[in-house]
């Protein structure tokens, strides 16, 4: 691979508006004048102003993505070394210290919100998740990796990348890789809020677990008592485990993957819970969902929390049809006094548009938002397209 070097970049004028106002992305078409040979991947790029000439920004070149460059300090100056990728990993751990009273799975390092753009780190206990989006980080990840271990005090970290860069021949390490000491078994326990629950860092989805939701998830928990749960798109079970480890009266858990079904009974066996109370359903939530409320079946508390429906900009409309149906839904089987928890986590679609499409497919007057949530502190949002967590609580009157 070629070694990254040090390029001089201008932008055009709107590019540069967006660079100064924040934005971490610049596109290949905002570049004015850049390398006049191809710059290696990773290459630091130097945005000089318009106007006065001086550096306003720095970034990592990318010449293989139509984001060309990702954003990685602004300012006059940048010493791009080991320092300053340690104080920015420093910043990100103190950014969490509140969480890590209660909690030993979070989000270390959220891409671009904590300067490292298109690239992940969440940490389960002493083993550290690694996942890259971008090339950029290519030519840096060993020294990354190396002060990640140093910073978060990670016995070990598993090495992710992207399905776009599975093929990528310059990566020296293999995906699901292990650097430091070995794992002990693909699974991992870790722990949130009283209740215990294994990621799979090696071959799960995304970095082995859904962090995300954690902070609904404990509201769940504080909710539950008493209460019959319906637990829609399930996965491994992360909301009804809180909801039963709350006192929830019974659990149904809907996933349309057997897999995910499996590892929800290994958690519940993890925390101590009697299988008693829960019924676990394999399926489509459409199609079981249609068949209860023909039953006229009701719980007291149903959470719907679906996979994103708009992964591109065509799939917005479709998508909304989608919330608004599953919304429709969940109110039919909410019993009286019962809360209904809707999330979405699709970044193309802003709560303002979710919440309009409740208000239609919502009876009028009898419903009441009791709460609203984004993002936890590990998943800090700095741009508008990080923004793709929301989550509403409805109660029935
Ligand atoms: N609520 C979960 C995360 C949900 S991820 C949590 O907090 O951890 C989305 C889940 O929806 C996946 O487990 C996937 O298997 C499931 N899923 C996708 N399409 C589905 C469908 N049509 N019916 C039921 N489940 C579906």
């Amino acid at each position: 691979m070629n070694t990254p070097e040090t390029i001089a970049i201008k932008l055009t004028q709107p590019g540069e508006r967006a660079v100064k106002q924040g934005h971490p992305w610049v596109f290949d078409q905002s570049i004015e004048k850049g390398p006049v040979n191809t710059a290696a991947v990773g290459s630091l790029c130097v945005l000089f102003d318009r106007r006065t000439n001086r550096p306003y920004a720095f970034g990592l070149w990318d010449p293989g993505e139509i984001i060309r460059i990702r954003i990685v300090h602004r300012g006059r100056h940048l010493k791009w070394n080991e320092d300053f990728l340690k104080t920015q990993l420093q910043q990100a751990l103190l950014l969490r210290k509140s969480l890590q009273r209660n909690v030993n799975g979070y989000r270390a390092i959220h891409g671009e919100n904590d300067g490292f753009p298109g690239l992940v780190l969440d940490v389960y206990d002493r083993t550290g998740v690694v996942k890259i989006y971008s090339a950029i980080w290519i030519p840096y990840l060993k020294n990354v990796m190396r002060l990640m271990q140093e910073v978060f005090r990670l016995e070990r970290l598993v090495f992710r990348r992207s399905r776009k860069l599975v093929d990528h021949g310059e990566i020296l390490y293999e995906e699901g890789g292990v650097i430091g000491q070995p794992l002990s078994g693909e699974k991992i326990p870790f722990e949130e809020y009283g209740v215990s629950f294994y990621a799979n860092p090696v071959s799960g989805h995304k970095t082995g677990f859904f962090l995300d939701q954690r902070a609904n998830r404990y509201w769940v928990q504080n909710h539950a008592s008493g209460r019959s749960v319906l637990d829609v798109f399930s996965y491994v079970g992360g909301f009804g485990i809180h909801a039963l480890k709350g006192g929830a009266a019974s659990l149904t858990s809907l996933d349309i993957s057997a897999q995910a079904m499996e590892v929800a009974r290994e958690n519940l066996l993890l925390n101590g819970i009697d299988l008693s109370r829960w019924s676990p359903v394999v399926g489509d939530a459409f199609n079981k969902m249609t068949g209860w409320i023909r039953e006229k079946r009701t719980f007291d508390m149903v959470i719907l929390d679906p996979p994103s429906f708009a992964k591109q900009a065509s799939e917005v409309p479709a998508a909304l049809k989608q919330y608004g149906r599953l919304a429709k839904m969940g109110a039919a089987l909410t019993a009286r006094h019962g809360y209904l928890i809707l999330g979405s986590c699709s970044s193309r679609i802003s709560m303002e548009d979710f919440k309009n499409i409740h208000q239609n497919a919502l009876k009028k007057g009898e419903w009441s938002v009791i709460r609203e949530a984004g993002h936890d502190v590990d998943h800090p949002v700095r741009f508008p397209e990080a923004e793709y967590l929301k989550t509403i609580v409805y109660r029935r009157r």
